[in-house]
């Protein structure tokens, strides 16, 4: 199967950003997209990259009513000479299958996937911001189309794959946040989808969030839904604390999104000998390590802002401050090696980096 290509007519192509310092996150799209449909008759049928346009969907679809949705994010990054690459592109594609799994719909084919978008970035390749920290966004999407309102698996499903310049995630610099946690909402729960990325998830996430701008703080520090003991997430972004000389994530316990960069920080830290831990960390446990000056630097990952530094927490009407609120030195190394590596500007030891030019 090869996807059939539409080139949008030079006339019908917008007008690209010329400044990439004032490029924002996720409000421009690129000329082109991909779709492929699924009947449970036929598979996937119909691969197109073809002009940007609206979708026509009829108002039953069973997206709109139960949620079959989920997506991926991944990012398309040009150096000052042009290359470009994608950063382990086919582990998206894998852990979109897997949300495809625990929500009853259809796996795609992983190295088609990968070259129909690999032809879409090319295609648009002339989007790609050339520099550094600014990239092509890329966001592929699987929803249930059948029209049918009553609750079952839908039979036929739309994937697409759009994208859109957006800008670094820093533009004034590598600064701490401040995360909220919150006992009064939980993310996800074990038997749930919370290790998928599920749009559902998103949805149920909002209020929390906008409890905690209210407050000051940027993101939500989730914890476990069954016990509010033990730390999950961070807003949509795995979460990293360095206690001492141990580095720990939170194990993936069934409700915790597998993050690339997560598990790109995991292995980097450990190649550099670091002490890194997967295991279930209380809230408490990092109440009492801060309390002893232990907490030397906590962290979010995630591909939007590689690694995001925090600064301070506010947990149960106190704020404590890690690192004195400064960017911590294994935070700026891991997102400068992880930036060098996606750039093409390091040796990429692990083979995570896929050139799409010569
Ligand atoms: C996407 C996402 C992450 C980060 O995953 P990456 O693959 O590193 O981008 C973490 N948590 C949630 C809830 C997410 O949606």
């Amino acid at each position: 199967m090869q996807p059939r290509i539409t080139k949008a007519s030079p006339d019908a192509m917008k007008p690209k950003p010329t400044d990439v310092s004032k490029l924002g996150f996720g409000q421009i799209f690129t000329d082109h997209f991909f779709t492929m449909k699924y009947h449970i008759n036929k598979g996937w049928y119909d691969p197109v990259i073809e002009p940007y346009r609206s979708l026509k969907l009829d108002p039953a679809s069973m997206c709109f009513h139960y949620a079959q949705e989920i997506f991926e994010s991944l990012k398309a990054y040009k150096n000052q000479n042009g290359m470009v690459y994608l950063f382990r592109p086919a582990d998206n594609f894998h852990r979109m299958n897997a949300s495809a799994r625990r929500l009853c719909m259809p796996e795609v084919d992983v190295d088609f996937t990968l070259r129909c978008l690999k032809n879409l970035v090319l295609l648009d390749n002339d989007w790609i911001p050339k520099a550094t920290g600014p990239a092509l966004y890329i966001r592929a999407v699987m929803i249930a189309t059948e029209p049918a309102v009553s609750v079952h698996p839908s039979n036929e499903y739309l994937f697409y794959i759009i994208m859109g310049p957006v800008g670094a995630y820093y533009p004034q610099g590598f600064n701490p946040t401040k995360i909220y946690v919150t006992r009064e909402y939980v993310r996800a729960v074990r038997g749930g989808i919370g290790a998928c990325k599920a749009a559902g998830n998103y949805a149920a996430s909002l209020k929390a969030g906008e409890a905690a701008s209210k407050m000051g703080y940027s993101q939500v520090l989730w914890l476990d839904a069954l016990e509010l003991k033990y730390v999950e997430e961070v807003g949509t972004s795995n979460i990293f604390f360095l206690i001492g000389d141990e580095l720990i994530t939170p194990n993936l316990s069934g409700s915790i999104l597998p993050g690339i960069t997560r598990d790109s920080v995991i292995k980097m830290a450990k190649l550099w000998n670091m002490k890194v831990s997967e295991r279930p960390l209380s809230i408490d446990e990092i109440m009492s390590a801060q309390s002893k000056g232990n907490l030397k630097e906590a962290f979010a990952s995630g591909t939007a802002a590689i690694i995001s530094p925090i600064g301070q927490i506010f947990y149960e009407g106190k704020e404590y401050v890690v690192n004195d609120g400064k960017t911590g030195t294994v935070s700026k190394k891991l997102y400068n090696e992880l930036l060098q590596i996606q750039y093409g500007e390091k040796e990429d030891l692990f083979g995570w980096r896929v050139p799409l030019t010569e």
